[in-house]
């Protein structure tokens, strides 16, 4: 009895019971946990638990889980089987768990485990001294005498005398933890009352919990969800947009040069800006469906090689121009001395100064100029992209390089775009063995640095 009944709880029952909730995130293992420390001989001693849950939606009481064990066979069982572990530490929760099979595969707990996930009650059609509504109102462990209580539709389960308290949530009434035989027919005793609180109290605790966890968990995959639509929304939106878009950008040529009859120069320069917004909108589109894919796992494809980064610029300078617009903006490179080959994506690259070249002219309100500087050691080149329009404030800094972010994101801002640049840029150089250093300094100016490991 002193064995299988601690009173106060033990050092080792404590830390057992502290241990086994501690891992268990789900609510079967909640229960399995549970049901299987009032069941082990070494821990409550109790040969049959059973855990009777309360659903506020049905207002029933359903039998959830079964325990039971018998007599020293038993007894000699859960020994075996909890010093198949490390006998002077904690039962991990598998090994529980294990043990809670091992009952519910042995005759006994498996009919009794049948038995009780049968039992539905009505919690309206019970009278005010049956017993399940004895236990649910005790605030406090009880123990219930013969006398004590009404046992209509329960008496081929539960048997009097019985050890009973209950498991709150936020919702209120949870379940309700019964115990009602010991190990070898000992009568079940008053002073027992004392760890079994301090097990509801426990209990309750791990309840909240995983309560949480659960809750947490939901939220994380409905979360996971919306973001796959999303991204399979961006991917059709993009996949339909470039179709269109790209006979609008080969008519224009076309019509430009002339294909479908002789063009005057005021047409030409007309054409000429539709091209170039078309090539814009395709940049654009690409962006997305490239974030799109990303984010539904799929990868940037890059292939690595020697690349000319001054060239490079060169190249992407023009394509830029169109977004002056009415700003005067000067786009200048600084370089001293020769520039070594860097080891990088030349297409990765094109696309990294174009989104960085766009937004160093984009967040220059007025006039002002964007400087590309280069420098390099003996194993890296660094090209810093300088602007001296609006700045960052340093709080909005980390945050600029997530999807659609935009510092200024009200619907009447000045500055256009989607807030997906950045977002590009980072994934390129992720994907290409770069990296990206930011200063910025709010009224004066940003600079933007991209470092490259040099070609061997
Ligand atoms: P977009 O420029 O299309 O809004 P980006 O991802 O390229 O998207 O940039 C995200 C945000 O970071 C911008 O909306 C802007 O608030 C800020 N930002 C980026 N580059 C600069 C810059 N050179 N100067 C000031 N702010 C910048």
């Amino acid at each position: 009895m002193t064995e299988t009944h601690p009173t106060p709880p033990s050092m080792r029952l404590i830390e057992d019971v502290s241990h086994a909730f501690g891992v268990a995130h789900k609510l079967a293992d909640f229960y399995a946990t549970t049901a299987t420390l009032l069941v082990s001989p070494q821990h409550f001693g109790y040969s049959r638990a059973f855990l009777l849950t309360y659903d506020h939606k049905t207002g029933q009481y359903h039998g959830r889980l079964a325990l039971g064990a018998q007599s020293e066979k038993d007894h000699q069982r859960f020994r075996d089987q909890q010093g198949k572990g490390n006998v002077s530490g904690p039962p991990h929760t598998g090994m529980l768990l294990d043990t809670a099979m091992l009952l519910q595969r042995d005759a006994i707990g498996f009919h009794l485990n049948e038995q009780f996930q049968h039992l539905h009650l009505p919690a309206d059609q019970l009278p005010a001294d049956h017993l399940v509504t004895l236990i649910a109102q005790s605030a406090r462990a009880r123990l219930y005498q013969p006398s004590d209580a009404l046992m209509a539709g329960i008496s081929h389960i539960f048997e009097l005398p019985l050890i009973a308290g209950t498991l709150h949530t936020r919702q209120g009434l949870h379940t309700l933890v019964i115990a009602d035989r010991l190990y070898e027919d000992e009568p079940l005793n008053p002073q027992a009352l004392i760890p079994f609180q301090w097990l509801m109290n426990h209990a309750q605790i791990a309840l909240q919990n995983v309560e949480l966890v659960e809750e947490l968990t939901r939220t994380t995959e409905q979360m996971q969800e919306v973001d796959r639509i999303k991204n399979n929304f961006l991917n059709i939106v993009s996949h339909e947009l470039r179709t269109p878009l790209t006979s609008i950008i080969g008519f224009t040529h076309l019509l430009k040069d002339g294909q479908a009859g002789p063009v005057t120069e005021p047409q030409r320069d007309l054409l000429e800006r539709v091209s170039n917004h078309s090539l814009h909108l395709q940049n654009m589109v690409n962006d997305i469906l490239e974030i799109a894919e990303v984010g539904s796992g799929g990868i940037v494809n890059v292939t690595l090689q020697k690349v000319d980064p001054l060239d490079t610029l060169w190249q992407v300078i023009p394509r830029v121009d169109s977004r002056k617009s009415t700003r005067e903006v000067t786009i200048e490179p600084v370089v001293d001395g020769p520039i070594p080959n860097i080891q990088a994506d030349p297409v990765a690259l094109e696309r990294i100064y174009y989104h960085l070249l766009d937004n160093a002219i984009k967040f220059i309100p007025h006039a002002g100029s964007v400087k590309v500087h280069f420098a390099h050691d003996a194993t890296h080149m660094r090209i810093t992209v300088a602007d001296d329009g609006i700045g960052i404030s340093p709080d909005k800094v980390k945050r600029i390089f997530d999807h659609f972010y935009q510092v200024d994101y009200r619907l009447e801002r000045v500055y256009g775009g989607m807030g997906i640049g950045l977002t590009i840029v980072k994934l390129l150089l992720d994907a290409t063995g770069g990296t990206l250093h930011i200063q910025s300094t709010p009224n004066e100016g940003s600079e933007f640095t991209v470092c490259y490991p040099l070609a061997k």
